[in-house]
């Protein structure tokens, strides 16, 4: 059966970035071991109770790519061993483009999700809070890139769909982009902290899907709507596929969450395997 996304998140809570909604600092989750030693054991088992999955994606609380060389060598040699994913990405703060061995070690398997604010590097290296410009370094060209475009309330639709078509022709390596609302709190509800309250009065919501859909349906190409399985909607621009996850199923609905060695849902509960999706 197949599974959308296996998530590996690490727990280093160490970031070059310092983004005001910052979903790692927002959930809280607990300082944990990463026990790099389980993960492939736990691959093996999915493996073994015939279950696969869409994507493989490198995350963390905290960037991915501070991980130490040997501990980042371990998390991409177990998805090599136990390749049970259709396709691998690293999301990364823009770091991994000043790594030159781990870009090396994954360029040719992974795709890099970049999350942006602005095609503008001073102002998305300002809201962001980050030093090094990483969209223009040669090491950019080296990777296949998927773009996480955050959608702001100070830019209309009109507005995010012009800077997205100037993305995708002055960075020819973005293979995808992604329409990305945030998530208000991932983990009990409430908007108890800074980075919830800066979403709801800077970013587009889950709130805002329909008039998202509504937009892209009359200003681009529509070819997928698989709301069942992936919650998605996607378009094409000149060939590029945007992508936008609706959230209308529970949050997490066909994830499995690496984390601490354990298999988890996004409350950190033990995942059951599901019999369907
Ligand atoms: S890149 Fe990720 S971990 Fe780093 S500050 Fe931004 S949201 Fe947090």
């Amino acid at each position: 059966m197949k599974y959308k996304e296996f998530e590996f998140i690490g727990s280093s809570f160490k970031c070059d970035k310092n983004c005001p909604y910052c979903t790692a600092k927002i959930t809280k989750w607990p300082v944990v071991d990463n026990k790099l030693e389980m993960l492939e054991e736990r691959l093996k088992y999915l493996r073994n109770n015939n279950i696969n999955f869409k994507y493989f994606i490198f995350c963390g609380n905290g960037e991915p790519s501070l991980l130490s060389n040997e501990d980042f060598k371990k998390v991409v040699e177990a998805t090599r061993n136990v390749n049970i994913f259709d396709e691998k990405r690293l999301q990364s703060s823009g770091n991994i483009f000043f790594e030159d061995e781990k870009l090396e070690l994954i360029k040719n398997d992974f795709i890099v999700e970049i999350t942006r604010v602005s095609l503008n590097s001073e102002e998305d290296m300002r809201i962001l809070g980050y030093k090094r410009d990483y969209i223009n370094t040669q090491n950019l060209k080296k990777a296949r890139v998927r773009l996480n475009y955050v959608l702001l309330k100070n830019k209309n639709f009109e507005d995010c769909l012009e800077e997205i078509k100037q993305y995708i022709k002055k960075y020819p390596n973005i293979e995808t982009v992604s329409l990305k609302t945030l998530n208000l709190n991932t983990r009990n509800g409430e908007i108890d902290n800074p980075y919830s309250k800066w979403i709801i009065e800077n970013a587009l919501t889950k709130k805002d899907t329909d008039n998202i859909i509504k937009f892209m349906s009359n200003n681009t190409k529509f070819v997928v709507s698989d709301e069942k399985f992936f919650d998605r909607f996607e378009w094409v621009y000149e060939g590029v596929p945007i992508t936008f996850y609706a959230k209308k199923l529970d949050y997490g609905f066909s994830n499995i969450v690496y984390y601490g060695g354990e298999l988890v849902d996004y409350h950190l509960n033990k995942i059951k395997l599901k019999k369907e999706i």
